[in-house]
């Protein structure tokens, strides 16, 4: 469908956005589902962002968010989730009413691609390696999926902190490592990469997986095709894992649903994925 005057701009703002593959595979699911909808990536800085999110919305526009804006967008909504307020983040918006939606989908994403690795979380106990953005939304799906334990470990302890006292606040099942010590100790059914480590081929893995006593499984939120240098570590040790392929899958997925308020064609999606950018 080519665009027309009745097109509905779906866009992805951030900083940087020109390796993202959103537009790839949202595109091909527009065509697919015959959706009169355009998605295009548009790199903004901290100033442009309010402007860009609130005139987009009020032109019956929606679209994504990512770093470093997802924290921004929170106070640009009339309407946030419950998931939004938990997080204090925002990867969806949309207009509905003459108001700004928000919700962020990574939550959704990560529960989908937790589940397709080890199945339901329930009594689980995972150990989550960053406590940014990606990481808030990683450790609320496993709060969500009744995980057991949930074990945080961060570069700067501050903001692994900052995370537990928003996510668990009575600190019941979230606990923050203060350093690696502990893990000799520990056996955990998932490990998750949620920090930046992995997207550069000369970055150290951000942990060595024969440091647990134990690791049945990981999950590396970077994506790349075919998998990262952490996830081929693990098959190395013949731990089963996955990259963030699923995760971003399902999160533009459960968007997609947002906007058009029907169901994606996630095997569109998938494809899409699986072709590249
Ligand atoms: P973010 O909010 O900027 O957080 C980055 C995290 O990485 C922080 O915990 C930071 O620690 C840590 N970090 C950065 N450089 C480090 C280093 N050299 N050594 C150790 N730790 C380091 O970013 P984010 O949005 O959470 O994204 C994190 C990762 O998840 C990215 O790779 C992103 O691509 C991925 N992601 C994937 C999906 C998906 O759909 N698959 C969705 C969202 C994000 P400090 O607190 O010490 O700075």
């Amino acid at each position: 469908m080519h665009p027309g005057a009745g097109t509905r701009l779906v866009a992805l703002l951030g900083d940087p956005v020109a390796h993202s593959l959103s537009p790839h595979f949202q595109n091909a699911a527009f065509a697919a589902a015959g959706v009169d909808a355009v998605y295009l990536a548009l790199r903004c800085d901290g100033s442009a962002f309010p402007g860009l999110l609130r005139g987009i919305a009020g032109a019956g526009g929606a679209g994504n968010i990512t770093v470093p804006h997802k924290t921004a967008a929170v106070p640009l909504l009339d309407v946030a989730t419950p998931v939004v307020e938990r997080t204090g983040a925002c990867n969806t918006f949309w207009s509905e009413d003459g108001r700004v939606h928000g919700d962020n989908t990574d939550v959704e994403g990560f529960a989908a691609a937790c589940r397709a690795l080890i199945g339901a979380p329930a009594g689980a106990r995972a150990l989550v390696l960053g406590a940014g953005g990606a990481a808030r939304a990683a450790v609320a799906a496993l709060l969500e999926g009744r995980a057991d334990a949930v074990h945080v470990l961060n570069r700067t302890i501050e903001t692994a902190r900052a995370l537990a006292t928003a996510l668990d606040p009575g600190g019941r099942r979230v606990i923050v490592l203060p350093s690696r010590e502990p893990l000799r100790r520990e056996g955990y059914d998932l490990v998750v990469n949620a920090t930046s480590l992995g997207i550069d081929d000369a970055d150290p893995f951000p942990l060595d997986l024969e440091l647990p006593a134990r690791v049945g499984a990981v999950l590396d939120l970077v994506y790349r095709p075919g998998g990262t240098p952490w996830t081929a570590e693990a098959a190395r040790l013949r731990v089963p894992a996955a990259d963030g392929t699923e995760m971003l899958l399902q999160q533009g997925a459960a968007a997609f649903v947002r906007w058009f308020d029907r169901a994606a064609p996630v095997e569109v999606m998938r494809a899409a994925l699986a072709g590249g950018g």
